[in-house]
């Protein structure tokens, strides 16, 4: 752990920021939960992704780690620090998403956020993790089902923008009147991808992201000026650009509240204004243009 790493959070709460930790829970206890307090952290994100040792440990490759991540909970829990619940899915894991669910609500947690990996390489290993673009919208749909009813923890899927798409979908062939609940300690929650809309990294070294699962920076902040960087880059301002957006994205009547994963756009197709790999929608637009080329040629 930085030595430094209270005085950080000090620094940004005088100067009026949300500061948050994330953790895997391992160095969590009484003292440090008092220093959090002192620094005045708004909210702790602690990493689970499993119902079990066996699941968890597994998917972390580090034994012991399940049993850090509960006792963290109970820790924070006792001295009344609010956290959040991350958890990651893949193949590996995925069978086991409403039991994590389960677990995290049992542990007090304010918030779950499920995250469905998203590469940051083109490697055959990674992308054979993948959970399937079909399951994929399944898991969105079993989402939405828990979230309609859910008036304890605070839930949302991260990353998976086309959540956007499936939660109104389901709302409206269902008849249910749905609401998201507000989200106050983060960003994100009103649209699917928000990078470089209303998120970016900015990494130790200075360098400049849309988010964290971009592989190249659009700059450096000790070179050039944050402000010109985000509102000049080529990159940053493709993406907010949804008359740029293309294939099956660039068509659908979704795009201005989901908006794809531009990350995986990148990993899958190497252009982050592609499509969407992972969402299985065909467009109205698309539709149509389909059916229009299929006359042409018959
Ligand atoms: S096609 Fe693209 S914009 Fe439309 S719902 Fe799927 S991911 Fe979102
Ligand atoms: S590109 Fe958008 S949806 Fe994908 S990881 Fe980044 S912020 Fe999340």
């Amino acid at each position: 752990m930085r030595p430094d790493l209270f005085d950080i959070a000090h620094y940004g709460t005088n100067k009026g920021l949300r500061m948050c930790i994330a953790t895997n829970g391992t160095l969590v206890t009484d003292e440090i939960c008092a220093k959090m307090k002192e620094a005045d952290i708004k909210m702790v994100s602690l990493s689970l992704d499993g119902s079990t040792a066996e699941i968890h440990d597994n998917f972390r490759q580090c034994e012991g780690a399940f049993d850090g991540v509960i006792r963290a909970a109970e820790t924070l829990r006792r001295n009344g620090i609010k956290f959040l619940i991350n958890s990651s899915f893949t193949k590996r894991n995925q069978n086991d998403i409403a039991g994590t669910f389960h677990l995290a609500k049992e542990l007090g947690a304010t918030a779950w956020y499920m995250f469905m990996i998203v590469p940051t390489g083109r490697g055959e290993e990674i992308m054979s993790e993948l959970v399937d673009k079909d399951d994929y919208e399944d898991i969105l749909a079993w989402h939405f089902e828990q979230e309609k009813n859910e008036d304890d923890i605070l839930m949302r899927p991260t990353c998976a923008p086309h959540y956007y798409r499936v939660a109104p979908q389901m709302a409206k062939a269902q008849g249910v009147d749905y609401q998201r609940r507000s989200l106050s300690f983060s960003t994100g929650g009103g649209k699917g991808c928000i990078a470089a809309q209303s998120i970016c990294l900015i990494d130790c070294f200075g360098n400049l992201k849309p988010c964290s699962y971009f592989h190249s920076s659009v700059g450096n902040i000790k070179q050039t000026p944050f402000k010109e960087l985000w509102f000049n880059s080529k990159v940053f301002n493709e993406l907010r650009d949804f008359s740029k957006y293309k294939g099956k994205c660039g068509e659908c009547e979704f795009l201005n509240v989901c908006g794809g994963c531009r990350a995986r756009a990148d990993a899958v197709h190497g252009d982050y204004m592609a499509e969407e790999p992972f969402c299985n929608y065909i467009p109205m637009r698309t539709r149509k243009r389909l059916e229009q080329e299929a006359a042409q040629q018959g």
